[in-house]
Formats: structure tokens, C-alpha cells, sequence
């Protein structure tokens, strides 16, 4: 079965866990652009960061015959030192134009602070004016109430939600993601956020369509096999295999083909923009 990892962060990750993937079926991954753990002092570290997604870990999927996309933002955690931030913004743009680089991502809400939303909506409004889908996840705190927030935001801003993947749903905000309309990323991990059965019990209770699961592996207590894990879930509770690879890969193929910039085999197949919808 072929899988697409729609969120990972394989930057933080070694070359043992790319063989990982690609021996459990792993073809396609999306980068996002996120936090590195600590302060950053120059905007010269998120250029030299985001050249990094785009370019060196590109070439360590390749070796694994993983076909490696990216997306590209300046986090919210980053949004308090407003300044380093909105320089970062205006130094994003080349990296955008990138023929990988498929959504404007990851963003939204940490604390839910009024610095956090200048740059959510900044960044919003740089993904509608190229016409670019948007990774945005929900907080880690307070999940319904910056979840329901941002939302309100999207609908003022008129953005169309077949265009935005809503990550790191739990019990709390899926209703708000199926009401709202746009595609809905559960994220499993081995501890906090979903386990496989939790992610399981999501996607009994809500269907597979517009949703999506991902490990959002990165240097934390994460496990980048959690894709193939929570399929092995859904096996055991009767799924058949159409309706994971519709999961799995259609799924996120069909919503990153947005972009325009899905390559070959990747790409094949997607069901067109208008149709997405
Ligand atoms: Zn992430």
C-alpha cells in the first residue's frame, strides 16, 4: 500500500528513519516548516533553514525513493519577536516560488496572542494572494477556543476551505473542522495528542473523507511510523484497503495537488481543483 506522510519533520530526524518509511511504504512526505526549539536571533537562520527543507533533505528522501514536497511559513511560536518576524516574512517569498514547496505552512495559534494572530492573518493573506493551500494547526492549550478562533478568522478573510488542512485534531475540535468544511489532519503520536485506537475512533465516528493522519515526527517524543501503525488499527477493525489508500495517499495527494505542483508519479491521478470540492 503506498502511503503519503502529509506532516512530518524529517529535518530533525536520521537517515535510518527515511529507510524506516520507504520499507513500510512511504512514497511521498510534506516537510512543514516549523520551530526549531529555541529563540532564533537573525533572519538568516530561517533562509538558511527553509533552503534546508527545500534542498538537502529533498536529496535524503530521494536516496530512499521518497518523493519529498515542503511547506514554507514563520511559526507562531516565532511570532512574538514581531520584528525578526516580519522580516522573515519578506525574506520568504523566493522560497514560496519553490516547484516543492506545496502550501503556506505551519501556522497558527500557540498561546492565542494578539502578536500570534498579526502573523497568522499575514500569512493567510500571503497563501490567498498566490493562490496557495494552508497548513495550519491548532494549539496545543486551549484547543477549542483558538481552533473555533481561527476558523471565525478564515471565514471573514473569505478563504475557501477545501484549501486548508486543519492539523492536530483530537475529540475536542474535529466537529468544528467538519462544520467548517476544510480538510482535517489527525496527528498520532505515542503518548499526548492521538493514539492509533483514538485516531481509529475519529475516523469510525467521522469517515475518512478530507481527513488525513500524520506523525508530525520531529525531535520530541514522536514515531514516524505512526501512518502505518494506526492502518494496522483500521485492518484490524475491518477496513478494507481501498478505503485506507483513500486515506493514506488519495487524500493527501488530492489536497497538496492543489498547489499546482505535484510531480509525476505523485500527482497522477489527482482529482482536479474544481472537483476537489
Ligand atoms: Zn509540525
Amino acid at each position: 500500500m503506498k502511503i503519503f506522510e502529509p506532516h512530518i519533520h524529517l529535518y530533525a530526524r536520521t537517515t535510518d528513519d527515511y529507510e524506516r518509511l520507504a520499507l513500510c511504504g512511504v512514497r511521498a512526505v510534506v516537510e512543514p516548516s516549523f520551530w526549531l526549539g529555541q529563540p532564533r536571533s537573525t533572519v538568516g537562520t530561517f533562509v538558511d533553514y527553509w533552503a534546508s527543507i527545500a534542498g538537502f533533505e529533498n536529496q535524503r528522501a530521494a536516496n530512499y525513493m521518497i518523493d519529498q514536497y515542503h511547506t514554507i511559513s514563520v511559526n507562531p511560536r516565532e511570532a512574538n519577536d514581531e520584528g525578526l518576524a516580519m522580516e522573515a516574512l519578506a525574506a520568504m517569498h523566493p522560497f514560496l516560488d519553490h516547484e516543492r514547496c506545496v502550501a503556506v505552512g505551519e501556522i497558527g495559534y500557540d498561546d492565542i496572542t494578539d502578536a500570534e494572530e498579526r502573523l497568522l492573518i499575514a500569512q493567510v493573506a500571503i497563501a490567498v494572494e498566490r493562490k496557495l493551500p494552508l497548513l495550519i494547526h491548532s494549539p496545543h492549550r486551549e484547543k477549542r477556543r483558538g481552533t473555533a478562533r481561527n476558523f471565525d478568522i478564515l471565514r471573514e478573510m473569505g478563504v475557501d476551505p477545501a484549501l486548508v488542512l486543519y492539523d492536530h485534531n483530537t475529540e475536542e475540535t474535529m466537529d468544528l473542522a467538519r462544520d467548517y468544511g476544510c480538510w482535517a489532519g489527525m496527528t498520532v503520536y505515542p503518548f499526548t495528542k492521538l493514539t492509533p485506537e483514538r485516531a481509529a475512533n475519529l475516523l469510525d465516528l467521522y469517515g475518512h473523507e478530507r481527513c488525513m493522519i500524520n506523525s508530525s515526527a520531529d525531535w520530541g517524543v514522536s514515531d514516524p511510523l505512526m501512518v502505518p501503525r494506526t492502518i494496522l488499527e483500521l485492518r484490524r477493525r475491518g477496513w478494507d484497503d481501498e478505503r485506507i489508500e483513500t486515506l493514506v495517499w488519495n487524500n493527501p495527494r488530492d489536497f497538496y495537488a492543489q498547489s499546482g505542483r505535484l510531480q509525476p508519479p505523485t500527482a497522477e491521478a489527482a482529482v482536479p481543483l474544481a472537483a476537489a470540492r
